[in-house]
């Protein structure tokens, strides 16, 4: 079997593991509440008794700045009902009995003894049973309180032992990107040669990747247009969207607003400490020193410049190897991580946004169909089915691991041994692209960002929204290709086109699954461009027919692993 159906099968056994015993299950009962900002949490001893109210302590942060969340099994819930005028009842208040242990993440203080005293704790029992108002949609300075979500205890549990599987598959994988990029870039620059060719090669290169994602944006935007999205959205599903995950959408912000101006954007690409750029994995200062490191090996002396070259091609190759033994975990990793993203959606974020993830598809078909269907066919002059089979696997590991990034050895390996891309070529466009070119992201920016203006009934004007386009296509160079970047650049977009940020909590439910679309279209970009770009070279490219797929179950990375290791020792 080839590596890949393993991962496809990874891929469903963790969607139905996801779906089925997941935090957001279907078939278990939610019987606990998982609280991670209780600040606005109203607690009481006594239902009926608001001066019994509980203030629990300020949470104390962990080092990286998280809060360990406060786990609240549930023991009853009530809904309070009321009779109105016409003698209907109506529903009040929800009101859960919850089990509060303090041990966990409050920890309490000499000072909190008025706390203690007040639930009756003791060194021996340190746990109380409390009341938990649960419907609490009052809006305070401009967000809503806290919505504890509901999960259960079980699927909570699951997700956390899958957790590290997944984890740990995608540090393996990332522990390669900076040596593979760093040194397939410098060995593609400097087989280049030339430093004209180069400089060509740079700026049809650059030209074709920006134009792509101009072009995604604007069709983000047109799709929007069409299907308005936002209209699907009622009152209630929105204050319960939005209530959800206000704080979180506060986090994104944040970020964003930590990012500096353009031109320091711009300034930033210049690494003052290459070395510091390689060890902090910041991708647009590597490839810009490798690069110039490359060119200036190909303006020494032969003798000089070669064996620097030579070496790191050597590197590249090892780092390749890695990725291959990597790959045998693939479908067990990615298991894990489709279980933990499926699983932390479920289905109630799913149906009301619905609509407008299927604009986003929708868009992303499109864009993928038009605008690589063109390149794929009238550039690079390759077929279409081809191109789709050539291109499978780096689509695959981007879709699972939901990061560009990873899929950046494979997506190199798949524009050598299957597209037939020549190796300098792929060694230069590729790991650009992997930085630079996100066209699946600026798209569902463009979808993005007019759904929030619909929800929020503003109009955007004509110039607003070819500043989403400009700012959306630059916010994607900067963004890395790792899960969630693009979410972040959004915060930028948004704050752009004076769109309220605060309706990224909306849409922050659905995002971790629609990146894994907007990644594998990112990846298929890339490689498109390369084809074209191989093309545009004078190279004749050679994609993988069928057959060859077929007569080779362990083509690529399986087939190299199958060489007998030996000991090399040193002259
Ligand atoms: N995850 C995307 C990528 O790696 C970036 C994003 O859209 O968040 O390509």
């Amino acid at each position: 079997m080839q590596v890949y159906t393993k991962i496809l099968i990874g891929m469903l056994v963790g969607a139905v593991l996801g779906l089925t015993l997941g935090p957001k299950s279907m078939f278990l009962d939610a019987d606990l509440y998982k609280v991670s900002s209780w600040d606005r949490l109203e607690l009481r001893t006594d239902r009926d008794d608001p001066s019994t109210v509980v203030q629990l302590p300020v949470p104390k942060k962990k080092a990286n700045g998280e809060v360990t969340p406060l786990r609240l099994p549930i023991l009853e819930t009530v809904t309070e009902t009321r009779e109105d005028r016409k003698g209907d009842p109506q529903e009040v208040e929800t009101w859960s009995r919850v089990r509060l242990t303090y041990s966990q993440s409050l920890s309490l203080r000499d000072s909190d003894q008025q706390i203690r005293d007040q639930l009756g704790l003791t060194k021996i029992d340190d746990s109380a049973e409390v009341w938990l108002a649960l419907q609490q949609t009052e809006l305070e300075s401009g967000g809503f309180s806290v919505w504890p979500v509901p999960i259960s205890g079980f699927g909570d549990t699951l997700v956390t032992w899958l957790k590290p599987i997944g984890t740990a598959f995608m540090r393996l994988i990332k522990m390669v990107i900076v040596p593979l990029v760093f040194s397939s870039l410098l060995v593609g620059v400097a087989s280049l040669g030339d430093v004209r060719k180069l400089g060509r090669l740079g700026v049809r290169t650059l030209g074709l990747y920006l134009g792509t994602t101009a072009a995604a944006v604007s069709i983000g935007l047109g799709i929007a247009h069409l299907i308005n999205p936002g209209s699907f959205i009622d009152e209630k599903a929105r204050v319960a969207l939005q209530a959800q995950f206000v704080g979180a959408a506060g986090d994104e912000v944040e970020r964003a607003a930590e990012a500096p101006s353009t031109i320091d954007n711009i300034l930033n690409i210049i690494p003052a400490n290459p070395i510091a750029s390689l060890v902090s994995g910041d991708m647009l200062q590597v490839i810009f020193f490798a690069v110039l490191f490359g060119i200036a090996l190909t303006l020494l002396d032969d003798k000089d410049g070669r064996p620097v070259v030579n070496i790191l091609d050597r590197v590249q190759n090892a780092m390749v190897v890695i990725i291959h033994i990597v790959m045998k975990l693939a479908p067990y990793g990615v298991a894990a991580l489709v279980a933990d993203v499926v699983g932390q959606s479920g289905f109630s974020v799913l149906s009301a946004l619905f609509v407008y993830a299927a604009t986003v598809l929708l868009g992303l078909a499109i864009h993928g169909t038009l605008v690589y269907g063109f390149i794929a066919i009238y550039i690079a002059k390759l077929k279409p089915m081809a191109f789709l089979r050539a291109v499978r696997p780096a689509q695959l590991i981007a879709f699972s691991t939901s990061s560009s990034s990873a899929a950046l050895p494979v997506t190199m390996e798949c524009a050598e041994e299957n597209l037939g891309v020549s190796n300098p070529v792929a060694s230069f466009v590729i790991p650009l692209g992997s930085t630079v070119n996100m066209d699946g992201t600026a798209l569902y920016q463009g979808v993005a960002a007019l759904f929030i203006a619909q929800v929020f009934q503003m109009d955007l004007s004509m110039g607003a929204q070819i500043g989403i386009v400009a700012t959306a296509t630059m916010a994607s160079i900067g963004a890395a290709g790792v899960p969630g970047a693009g979410m972040v650049t959004l915060a930028m977009v948004l704050t752009a086109a004076g769109i309220p940020t605060v309706g990224l909590a909306l849409i922050l439910g659905m995002d971790r699954l629609l990146d894994m679309f907007r990644s594998a279209l990112n990846v298929t970009g890339d490689l498109a461009v390369t084809a074209a770009m191989a093309r545009l070279e004078g190279e004749k490219l050679e994609p993988l027919s069928k057959e060859d797929d077929k007569a080779d179950p362990k083509r690529g990375f399986e087939r190299r692993l199958d060489k007998k290791p030996k000991p090399i020792e040193p002259d």
